[in-house]
């Protein structure tokens, strides 16, 4: 990275914070004559959540302590279950879980949080669970009012909302996820954020009989959590906004992981979790398929909150379950260095997910919510190019 001149580019600050950030010097090879300035490719921005996925399934593949019916309340029998999810070896194991975090997001991006190698990502709010996990990623800080998942609409500012206010990003930015609670959590009447999220059909005004049929399966549907509706739903509503407006700045978030842990079924987290890998894909490739995303798009990938271990405490998290602190944090994009899977890193927290959403963007959030977290090291290496001064 390279410093940047002065005051060429409202992206060069960029530089300074994330050259601070990292608490490196650089040289400056800049010949006589000639300057350097510094850009960003990214253009979009997808923050994806799926909640409550541990880093060790995404880390270490699928638990087999859990892969049966007693302890992991599997409905499937044993040997389909270590089948479709046991490897003797842990790098094809994980991947059997998430083939496009490890073959294309680890690989050609970074991703933070393996704690058996050194690189530690957690929250800071203490609490370990959904709202307070959300409202940390969204705004950067840890609220302790923010103690219930009931808590009602969000007091604090949102990058969301903050990105949606400024004139070049404005009407370009939605939020999609099964939970309801995500209407307050961006705190919806204030903020004007298009949200998308709760169990009330998608599609509105004329409907093909495609919209139709979606709309009927959010009504008919039986769920597990009747205010949270299945992934399957919300991604095909979704795509079909990504088509038709093309976002600059999603939201996603996806709900499954959670539930099925919390309902015993570790069948099911883990069907749940080789799905996320899967519409996690599917948006890379369809927005990778359009002029307006091509690499010129990064996706931020996390979760809420961890959870226990054990033969039980992987179904819950919060204080009473140790470890439930520990998250993941995954990046690909133009603009990220391909470092693979960290270790031995600097350790990175939820808070510094907000700052990082609109650093990709060449927006200062912090300018906005000074207690917000700094972006996250070394995810953010503009390209720099030397120009030519005009003369005389
Ligand atoms: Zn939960």
């Amino acid at each position: 990275m390279l410093r940047p001149a002065s005051g060429l580019l409202i992206s060069a600050w960029i530089c300074l914070l994330a050259a601070s950030a990292a608490g490196a010097a650089h040289a400056d090879s800049t010949p006589p004559g000639a300057s350097r300035v510094a850009t960003l490719k990214t253009e979009n921005v997808v923050l994806i959540v799926p909640d409550g996925l541990r880093w060790q399934e995404v880390f270490t593949g699928a638990e087999k302590a859990l892969l049966n019916d007693q302890e992991g309340g599997s409905w499937l029998d044993q040997p389909t279950l270590l089948k479709n999810f046991w490897r003797d070896d842990m790098a094809e194991r994980r991947r059997v879980l998430f083939p496009f975090l490890w073959g294309t997001v680890a690989r050609q991006g970074q991703i933070f949080g393996n704690k058996t190698l050194g690189s530690s990502a957690r929250v800071t709010n203490g609490m370990a669970f959904s709202y307070p996990g959300y409202n940390e990623i969204l705004t950067g800080a840890p609220d302790p009012r923010i103690n219930s998942n009931e808590f009602g609409p969000n007091p604090n500012l949102n990058v969301f909302e903050w990105l949606n206010g400024l004139p070049d990003l404005h009407g370009r930015v939605a939020v999609f996820g099964t939970w309801g609670a995500f209407n307050d959590i961006f705190n919806q009447p204030r903020s004007g954020l298009m949200i998308q999220a709760g169990p009330h059909p998608p599609k509105l005004g004329k409907l093909t009989p495609r919209d139709a049929l979606l709309n009927e399966l959010y009504q008919t549907t039986t769920l597990v959590d009747a205010d949270d509706p299945y992934n399957a739903f919300v991604q095909v509503a979704m795509l079909d906004y990504v088509k038709a407006r093309r976002p600059r700045v999603l939201f996603v978030g996806y709900g499954e992981t959670d539930n099925w842990a919390h309902s015993g079924r570790y069948d099911l987290v883990l069907t749940a979790a080789q799905g996320v890998d899967r519409f996690v894909e599917q948006l890379w490739n369809t927005m990778q398929a359009m002029p307006a995303y091509r690499g010129k798009t990064t996706f931020i990938i996390t979760t809420d909150h961890g959870r226990g271990s054990g033969p039980v405490d992987w179904k819950e998290h919060g204080v009473e379950q140790p470890g439930s602190e520990d998250i993941w944090i995954a990046v690909i994009g133009p603009d990220t260095p391909a470092l693979g899977e960290r270790s031995h890193a600097q350790p990175v927290t939820q808070s510094q997910i907000a700052a990082t959403v609109a650093a990709f963007l060449g927006k200062d959030f912090r300018k906005a919510k000074p207690d917000a977290g700094a972006p996250l090291p070394d995810v953010i290496e503009p390209q720099a190019h030397a120009t030519h001064p005009v003369g005389p």
